[in-house]
């Protein structure tokens, strides 16, 4: 039996591991100028959170999520999305009773059993953050502007932000009026999902890449809104323009969760073919309350890092990685009781900052050399049983194609001065 990795997940290795975690280390870094702490929660949680905050009749519960029940019958499903574990936390640590702010980012892997195609897999990882307790358009664009910072400390500066808002629970019923008028004079050119979609959820059939090109002429959510729901969308346009930050209008975005009120958004970028979102989110100022908490209102996006490591690397990504030649240090072992000095020379290039590797004892000198070669070392330092008498090594600069007998004293210092000069 030969094992591989389950369909529509992947091993994240060489060039996409780097660029994983690149990607994470800038996004910590602007989470953390934006005032966001990190939230690890688990990566399954109990299936009628996800029902309860996801929505039934979206694809994720309906179609998509891996459900199982554990040895105590629990029934569990692997998490789809982040913010519903995270409402959760955020209602079981009381966070809402101590003042009801919280800014909270994550980053981790979801699950959702979708047909796998490029950029689209069934584990795939997010960079998520959620902020509690502010409704104000001013939270809108300050979320916004976090996501430009991020992405721009990700290098990807070539992105396109839609926006759009599809109203409250007090204007939305209006436009569902229209709209459901409007679906069923297409019920002609409607695909069989957008059919079921008619009588459960509407709305969603604006979202449906097969059937959204005969939508152009449906009637749009902005000229439903209610007057605060306008209020809030202008102030937030006057807030984006004020600070020069590029959005496109996009009257018939909507999303594919239940959760979603006011202001919505999604973040596309070029070369990545039809998976072209990045990311996407928006204000859910019921889902707090939905979940049993107090009416709180909060606002979030996740973007797709499998998406951007791919929009920024290209093809590229699958390559192996080219370690900067000078930086490795491979320690070989050359005849008897050379294996103690090895062993310490090894720790000390190590503790001085070096990547540093030893040949296993036992191998010959060749084989050892082999091994270097592949690891793509940039120096050699063989510990040679007849050099060791009289307390040195031989050091060989593989790029130079050089080698000298040094003190091992002076190790650091001449493998230093060497790498100065190349
Ligand atoms: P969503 O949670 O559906 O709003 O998705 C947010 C972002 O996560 C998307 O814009 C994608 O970048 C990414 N994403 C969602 N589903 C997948 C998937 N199956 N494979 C890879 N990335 C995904």
């Amino acid at each position: 039996m030969k094992y591989t990795a389950p369909r529509g997940t992947r091993d994240l290795k060489d060039r996409e591991a780097q660029a994983f975690q690149a990607l994470e280390e800038s996004a910590r870094r602007i989470f953390q100028r934006y005032g966001y702490e990190e939230i690890r929660t688990p990566v399954f949680e109990n299936v009628e959170l996800f029902k309860r905050a996801v929505g039934d009749t979206t694809d994720i519960v309906e179609k998509e999520m891996y459900v199982f029940e554990d040895r105590g019958g629990r029934k569990l499903a692997l998490r789809p999305e982040g913010t519903a574990g995270i409402v959760r936390a955020y209602l079981e640590h009381a966070w809402d009773k101590s003042g009801g702010i919280k800014k909270l980012f994550y980053i981790g892997p979801m699950f959702r059993a979708e047909r796998p195609q490029a950029g689209r897999y069934r584990e795939f990882w997010q960079i998520g953050a959620e902020f509690f307790g502010n409704p104000s358009a001013q939270a809108d664009a300050d979320v916004l502007l976090l996501l430009q910072d991020l992405l721009a400390a990700s290098g990807l500066t070539e992105v396109k932000f839609l926006i759009n808002s599809i109203g409250c629970a007090a204007c939305r019923p209006v436009f569902r009026e229209a709209l459901l008028k409007y679906l069923d004079s297409k019920q002609g050119c409607l695909c069989d999902d957008c059919k079921r979609r008619l009588a459960r959820n509407p709305l969603r059939c604006l979202d449906c890449k097969k059937d959204m090109a005969h939508f152009s002429d449906a009637p749009k959510m902005r000229d439903s809104l209610c007057g605060a729901c306008q209020a809030h969308d202008q102030e937030l346009k006057g807030l984006l323009t004020s600070v020069q930050f590029p959005y496109e209008e996009a009257p018939c975005l909507v999303r594919g969760l239940d959760y979603y009120s006011r202001t919505v958004f999604e973040i596309t970028a070029p070369g990545l073919g039809a998976q072209d979102a990045l990311g996407a989110g928006g204000r859910y100022d019921s889902l707090v309350k939905t979940l049993g908490g107090p009416d709180i209102p909060a606002i979030g996006f996740a973007l797709g890092m499998d998406r951007m490591a791919s929009a920024k690397y290209g093809d590229s990504l699958s390559a192996g990685i080219q370690p900067n030649a000078c930086s490795r240090i491979f320690v070989a072992l050359a005849g008897q009781g050379t294996g103690m000095t090895g062993f310490r020379v090894l720790q000390d290039l190590r503790k001085a900052g070096c990547t540093a590797e030893i040949g296993a004892p036992g191998k010959s000198l060749k084989a050892q050399m082999r091994w270097a070669d592949a690891w793509k070392a940039g120096f050699v330092v063989i510990v040679g049983e007849e050099e060791l008498k009289r307390g040195r090594v031989i050091l060989k600069n593989l790029q130079k194609h050089e080698q000298k007998e040094i003190e091992i004293e002076n190790l650091k210092s001449e493998i230093e001065e060497q790498r100065e000069k190349s």
